[in-house]
């Protein structure tokens, strides 16, 4: 039996060992508890036959709860100074694979190609870098990968935004571009005192699974989500107005935007934060014609 990596003496070991200086513009909080990982790891549900793709492995601490539960594992780590660390720490785990790389450049897609062909059940885990949380989940999702889904450790701040539901202060764009692809739910809250060093903020756990169609459908995309990011951008305004100053041409088509409104049965004094993903839906598909 090998000690864990996600100890406070481990880990500190391992540190001075390689001399290792934490990186704050990388978002390195490297976990030394066991049990939290373990708990993160039994949200993913792994069985024997998954694979678990990991991003941002640190020392290792995650990567291996992972490796025991799981077929295999693949890590991205955008810093060269882990890799020799890695190498020894995850030695007694043959079934992980670190690649280099940045993970907002990586070919996430051709990866799983290549290392995880036939491996049907995949699910991305990860305590994610915090200065890069959104466009990492962002990208996972819009490049519709053949995952399960996604459990991550994030600001709890973030994780409250991408569950939030309709008519709460903490719904907007995020919420919707996330629960669009996804269920969203908050598994668990974690105290800053597991990490070294101790990020500044709380942190969560949230668990996305992602939804076999869109929590929507609509007939373009792209016009969706553009009318959200225009819904949300002064949030004390009404829908209206964003619609008015934020669509092309808004103010000189204000009668066409009115009459797209009363089709979708939506009251133009509401404001965007009340809005629920059906409606905006319901909203894209009248404006896209005249505004898309
Ligand atoms: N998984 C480890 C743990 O839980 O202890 C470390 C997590 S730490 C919060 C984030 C890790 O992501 C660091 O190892 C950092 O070097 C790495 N990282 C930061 N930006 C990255 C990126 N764009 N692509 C891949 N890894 C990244």
């Amino acid at each position: 039996m090998h000690k864990d990596i996600a100890t406070p003496i481990r880990t500190s070991a391992i540190l001075k060992k390689y001399g290792f200086s934490f990186k704050k513009s990388l978002g390195q909080n490297f976990l030394i508890d066991t049990n939290i990982l373990r708990r993160i790891v039994d949200h993913a549900e792994l069985t024997e036959e998954s694979a678990a793709i990991e991003i941002g492995p640190g020392i290792g601490a995650l990567t291996e709860q992972l490796a025991k539960r799981s077929k295999k594992v693949v890590a991205f780590e955008i810093d060269q100074r882990l890799l020799p660390i890695l190498e020894e720490t995850l030695a007694p785990y043959p079934n992980t694979k670190i690649i280099h790389q940045d993970v907002l450049k990586a070919d996430v897609k051709g990866m799983i190609d290549q290392e995880l062909g036939g491996i049907e059940d995949l699910m991305v885990v990860a305590n994610l870098p915090y200065y890069v949380t959104t466009p990492i989940i962002m990208k996972l999702l819009e490049e519709k990968l053949p995952i399960r889904g996604i459990v991550c450790m994030l600001q709890k701040e973030v994780a409250d935004r991408i569950s939030a539901k309709p008519g709460t202060k903490d719904y907007g764009s995020l919420s919707i571009a996330i629960q669009y692809y996804t269920v969203a739910e908050t598994v668990m809250i974690v105290p800053k005192t597991v990490f070294v060093p101790q990020p500044n903020v709380d942190s969560a756990v949230i668990r996305l699974t992602r939804r076999s169609e869109p929590a929507v459908s609509v007939r373009n995309e792209d016009f969706f989500f553009r009318l959200i990011k225009i819904s949300f951008a002064q949030r004390r305004k009404t829908l209206l107005n964003n619609l008015t100053n934020g669509l092309p041409d808004g103010k000189q088509k204000k009668e066409a935007i009115l009459s797209a409104l009363a089709q979708a049965e939506i009251d133009p004094g509401r404001r965007g934060e009340t809005l629920s993903m059906e409606e905006f839906a319901r909203l894209s598909d009248k404006l896209n014609t005249e505004f898309s």
